[in-house]
């Protein structure tokens, strides 16, 4: 469903990327592993439209996206993908659900029917009673459960976590998992999960490792249901 092929990408003198290759299929959680600075956050920024490679090529959905104008990038990033960044990204002056609500209200959906879709969400998270508080005025782990609502409220075809459960203790962690890969089984939306936890990699379908800017699949055998599974163990 969504692929990177052979995706080159340099920060000035700096290479990033240097010729990764990754792919996921639909409804499946990948896990991307490796070092610090090996290129993880740059490969997911290329994989979502965020950024557009030096060389190399960008599928989704059997359809070339690194070569479209920002316009119809930015388009898809708005309709199809959601996001859960490595710091969480709220805009603290509104509240959490209204933050929770923001990918639809960009989508055209009306405040009133936007805030009802939000709110289900909080008891979900363990979150209840946390709506209306303002999001600048939640705990890190909190913050962080917040933004996995609002990366998931549009029900995206693909949502890009990158260390969503960086700041959390471990059962907020696990809860946080099983959230995610509930999306993946239930709304059949692909998740590209970076982490450095072992343990949340143990979610996915199928482990990736990035090193030097290269990108190799881990454990192959992609068995959809796999990951649910042990989420209901
Ligand atoms: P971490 O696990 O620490 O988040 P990462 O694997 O996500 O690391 P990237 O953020 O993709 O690593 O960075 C890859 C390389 O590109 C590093 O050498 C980093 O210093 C460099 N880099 C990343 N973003 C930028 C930027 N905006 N400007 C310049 N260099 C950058
Ligand atoms: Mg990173």
């Amino acid at each position: 469903l969504i692929e990177a092929r052979d995706v080159e990408l340099a920060f000035g003198e700096t290479p990033a990327l240097r010729g990764a290759s990754l792919s996921a299929g639909p409804g499946e959680v990948l896990a991307v592993m490796g070092p610090s600075g090996s290129g993880k956050s740059t490969l997911l920024h290329c994989l979502a439209g965020i950024l557009v490679p030096d060389a190399g090529e960008v599928y989704f959905d059997g359809q070339r996206i690194d070569n479209l104008g920002e316009a119809r990038r930015s388009a898809l990033r708005r309709d199809r993908f959601g996001f859960v960044f490595q710091f969480g990204q709220l805009v603290p002056e509104l509240t959490a659900e209204e933050n929770v609500a923001l990918p639809l209200l960009l989508n055209g959906v009306r405040r009133s029917a936007a805030l009802a879709e939000a709110r289900p969400w909080f008891a979900r998270l363990g979150l209840d009673g946390l709506g209306g508080r303002r999001s600048g005025e939640l705990s890190g782990g909190q913050a962080q459960r917040v933004a996995l609502a609002r990366g998931l409220v549009a029900r995206p075809r693909v949502l890009f976590a990158d260390e969503p459960t960086g700041a959390l203790d471990s059962l907020t962690g696990e809860q946080v998992m099983e959230l995610m890969v509930g999306a993946a089984r239930e709304q059949g939306t692909t998740v590209v999960l970076v982490t450095h936890e072992p343990r949340v990699a143990a979610y996915a379908d199928r482990e990736a490792v990035v090193r030097d800017g290269k990108a190799k699949i881990l454990s192959m055998g992609y068995a959809p249901g796999g990951a649910a599974e042990r989420v209901a163990s």
